[in-house]
């Protein structure tokens, strides 16, 4: 089979790497429009099991995942002075430019060729000459605009704005922090992904935002008041911060967007990811998200003779398992952009609110793969290592 990939973020990585395991002689092209070390953001977060699929599917890539990400068990809230502290959970988080080249490694191992630079062909063009088109290019793909009709695309870009940043602040947990202004309230998402470095993603309304004095311009160049986007930031979350500076990283000010499709497949060409479908950042699943519908697409070519049958059996799947994330991070997105409503409430009733996001959101809501079909997918790939290894001693 013959497989092109557009984007070589973690969905188009994943997928090539898992269908190459699974079907050795396949031949898989991925195009990604940017260098190799070319990436936007800082480190991603992985919610308690979220790795599982991945553990059970490449146990080597997990090892090396799990050695790399940092790893912690507390969501800490703080509000008005106080730092409110939930114990007995178990996050990780890994910097997406390390996840990346590790993606990338394990795609070169396997004899994966990826053009970067490189933006790849109309995907028209493409399946002319490829079995497969898998539009794995992120939140604003090309592929998926030239077709919403066919897709049934809904895209909306709305609510507060956000900010993604870094910082060398060592945060020690998933910390939620609110900054009161004169002007109202603005918070922040933050947690740790290398040693000394965490990500720290700013958000407000805008209202509050025009207020503030942010612009839309860059957020590093100093306005007339010798202060820049970021150095406010900076100085409204000094306790938080504890007098880090904050980083940027093709950083600018934005607003969550929503993306469903009815069809994730069109003829040859199939949505992953990003292209699919998108979760709000507060839940923290996009990746893994992505990363799952590489698994369930890999397996179906595995399982079924035909492309189109292959692409019914992926979007049977994965469509249903999307959509109820895609409900829990909207509950969470909404308690976020209601948050001036609580902000009154005492620090220990404001934990609480905001960790069961008023009694919306449990931890189920946010729970990974149940065990028997983990173990149903480390046999399918253990026996097509076992296989691949048997076909290279005869
Ligand atoms: C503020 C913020 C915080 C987030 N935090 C988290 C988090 O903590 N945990 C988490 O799991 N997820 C998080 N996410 C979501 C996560 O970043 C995405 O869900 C994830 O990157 C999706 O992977 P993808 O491979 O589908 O797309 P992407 O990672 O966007 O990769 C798409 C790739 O395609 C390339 N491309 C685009 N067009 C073309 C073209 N025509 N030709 C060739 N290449 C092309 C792009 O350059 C890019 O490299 C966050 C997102 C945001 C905005």
């Amino acid at each position: 089979m013959r497989i092109a990939i557009s984007g070589a973020g973690p969905g188009g990585l994943y997928t090539a790497a898992l269908v190459k395991r699974l079907q050795p002689r396949s031949e898989i092209d991925v195009w990604e429009v940017n260098a190799p070390d070319e990436t936007f953001g800082f480190g991603v977060v992985f919610s308690e099991g979220a790795l599982g699929g991945i553990e059970a599917a490449d146990p080597a890539l997990f090892a090396a995942l799990d050695a790399e990400c940092a790893h912690w068990s507390r969501i800490d809230v703080h509000h008005r002075g106080r730092t409110s502290r939930n114990g007995g959970y178990r996050f990780s988080a890994i910097g997406r430019r390390a996840l990346l080249a590790m993606l990338r490694e394990r795609c070169a191992d396997l004899g994966v060729t990826v053009r970067h630079g490189t933006r790849a062909p109309e995907a028209d063009v493409l399946a002319r000459t490829y079995d497969l088109v898998v539009a794995a290019d992120g939140v604003n793909s090309a592929t998926r605009e030239a077709r919403r009709a066919q897709f049934g695309t809904e895209t909306t870009r709305r609510g507060s704005r956000y900010l993604w940043l870094g910082t060398e602040r060592p945060f020690t947990a998933l910390t939620f922090a609110v900054a009161e202004t004169e002007h109202g309230t603005l918070h922040a998402h933050a947690y740790p992904y290398a040693p000394g470095l965490s990500t720290f993603i700013a958000e407000v309304d805008d209202r509050v935002w025009e207020a503030a004095g942010f612009t839309e311009g860059d957020i590093t160049v100093p306005d007339a008041s010798g202060r820049s986007d970021t150095d406010r930031l900076a100085d409204l979350f000094a306790d938080v911060l504890d007098g880090h500076a904050l980083r940027t990283n093709r950083s600018r000010w934005d607003r969550f967007v929503s993306v469903r499709n009815r069809q994730w497949s069109h003829g040859r060409i199939a949505l992953l990811g990003d292209s699919a479908h998108t979760t709000h950042f507060s839940v923290g699943s996009g990746t893994r998200l992505a990363m799952e519908d590489a698994l369930a697409l890999a397996l179906a070519l595995d399982d079924h003779g035909s492309v189109p049958e292959a692409l019914a059996a992926y979007q049977a799947q994965r469509l249903p398992e999307v959509e109820a994330m895609q409900r829990t991070a909207r509950t969470s997105q909404e308690w976020f952009e209601e948050l001036e409503s609580y902000a009154d409430l005492e620090p220990e009733a404001f934990n609480a609110h905001l960790i069961t996001r008023s009694g919306r959101l449990t931890r189920d809501d946010l729970a990974s793969w149940p065990p028997e079909r983990v173990e149903r997918v480390r046999e399918r790939f253990a026996r097509a290592d076992r296989s691949a290894r048997g076909s290279a001693v005869r």
